[in-house]
């Protein structure tokens, strides 16, 4: 029977269960027998008992549970060849010549490179009699497949990635909580979210919860940017004070809204790629605008919880579709990653995913934001 393996590698997002789970019960439903590696590439080098088989019911209860259960890791050894080449034989020895791994971009640039090399650490680890001929003969190519956890939706050539629409429902119900509270004392927030390179967290948090201004890493606030914001606010604000020596002089309606909101992404810079923090949003609106203003770091909280509706169907389509290229590769086929793009699921070539994915980075570091714009699919860009 194929021996086929899962894992779920780099940062945590809602939805991996849910991958692992299609994965285990699609590979036993076509007739394989399904493993899960635990802890990321770390169970891989380590081998032994972080290679379990896994049946139909190891998964059960899967679907609706945050984070990963097999868990994950960084693991350094894993990017030196002596730690790929102990992942190698620990795979020949459990029979398993396929995995596939549901993580970001660096957890998916590993597993290609794993691949490139596979054919040479096989080969080294019989001459150093560590492994015979012919119990790597059955094992000469290695099949991955890549999925998307990433909570930031940050890889290129698919419009979602597994935990985003989790983590953008936990950012705006957190959102509206600290909308109750600064409604009724009429204060402003300045709310960090996730998202080191990518502002679509920030983005789309900003459009479903009405923000009056939202800073990301692609687009960078420029000009005067500081006034312009505060323009914005004011335009909408009412900046009456209250209970203050001011209140009397100062009694600016706006058009009456009551609260203040700023989203502000993890990685946000200004046009020199300085960081832009959360303090400098602060003290603009306190000053300026006179308002008592608040700052809420969202922080782990974004990642926590259990996956919704979204992202359980998008896992479980995609560890189905993971399966099935499994079964279809050839020695000669690109790695595939499995994406949606325009609600079908669909394969397309990881190396170029992930290559595409870095020249967002590549832009921002060579402050050519128009391009690193461009770069984010269709309905980010607009
Ligand atoms: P993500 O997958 O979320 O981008 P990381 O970049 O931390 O997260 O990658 C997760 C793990 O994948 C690393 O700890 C390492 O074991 C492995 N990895 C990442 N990049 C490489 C690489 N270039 N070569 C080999 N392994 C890598």
């Amino acid at each position: 029977k194929r021996r086929i393996a899962v894992m779920t590698s780099g940062g945590d997002a809602p939805g991996m269960n849910g991958a692992v789970r299609a994965v285990v019960r699609m590979s036993i439903a076509q007739g394989c027998e399904a493993y899960a590696v635990y802890e990321g590439y770390e169970g891989l080098v380590q081998g032994g008992d972080m290679i379990r088989e896994m049946k139909w019911d190891d998964v059960r209860g899967f679907l609706s549970r945050g984070g990963t259960v097999i868990g994950t890791a960084r693991c350094m050894s894993f990017k030196e060849r002596w730690g790929r080449l102990k992942a190698a034989k620990n795979m020949v020895i459990k029979g398993i010549d396929a995995l596939i791994v549901c993580g970001g971009d660096g957890s998916l640039t590993g597993a290609d490179l794993f691949r490139a090399e596979w054919p040479g650490l096989v080969d080294e680890l019989v001459e150093k009699k560590e492994l015979t001929a012919e119990q790597v003969e059955p094992f000469k190519h290695l099949n991955i497949v890549g999925m998307v956890g990433s909570i930031d939706n940050d890889m290129a050539m698919t419009d979602a990635t597994i935990g985003c629409y989790s983590s953008l429902d936990r950012i705006c119900e957190s959102v509206d909580w600290i909308d109750a509270t600064a409604e009724s004392h009429q204060r402003a927030f300045v709310v960090e979210v996730m998202g080191r390179h990518c502002g679509w967290l920030a983005l789309m948090a900003g459009i479903s919860c009405g923000a009056d201004f939202v800073i990301i890493p692609e687009n960078p606030p420029s000009g005067n940017w500081e006034e312009e914001m505060c323009k914005v606010i004011k335009k909408v604000r009412v900046l009456t004070l209250l209970m203050t020596p001011q209140a009397n002089t100062l009694k600016h309606r706006g058009l009456g809204k009551r609260k203040t909101v700023v989203i502000v992404a993890e990685g946000a810079i200004d046009t020199n790629l300085k960081k832009i923090p959360c303090t400098v949003i602060k003290d603009l609106l306190t000053n300026k605008l006179h308002l008592d203003t608040r700052i809420t770091t969202l922080g782990h909280t974004q990642r926590g919880g259990s996956p919704c509706a979204y992202d359980r169907m998008l896992s479980t389509l995609q560890g189905a579709e993971a399966v099935k290229a499994v079964l279809e590769a050839t020695p000669s086929t690109p790695s595939p990653v499995i994406s949606i793009v325009e609600n079908k699921i669909v394969r397309e070539p990881l190396l170029e995913a992930v290559k595409q994915t870095q020249e967002v980075a590549k832009a921002i570091e060579a402050k050519d934001f128009a391009r690193a714009m461009s770069l984010r699919n269709a309905e980010f860009t607009e």
